[in-house]
């Protein structure tokens, strides 16, 4: 079988949305990935609040 389903509504974008915590402090944060395949908490500069920068993506939320 070769069918993919997803349980997602809505179209796909290039952006993908998921959640991340500092590999340093644990904060977890709304994870944005560029299409570098970097991840960047959004609504920061780019790094936490603790300074560090970077982040673990938590794949089973
Ligand atoms: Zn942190």
């Amino acid at each position: 079988m070769n069918e993919e389903r997803r349980a997602r509504d809505g179209p796909e974008t290039d952006e993908e949305a998921l959640v991340g915590e500092c590999t340093e402090c644990g904060q977890v944060y709304s994870l944005q990935r560029g299409a570098d395949g970097t991840v960047v908490p959004m609504g920061t500069d780019g790094v936490c609040q603790c300074g560090n920068d970077e982040f673990e993506p938590l794949s089973d939320l």
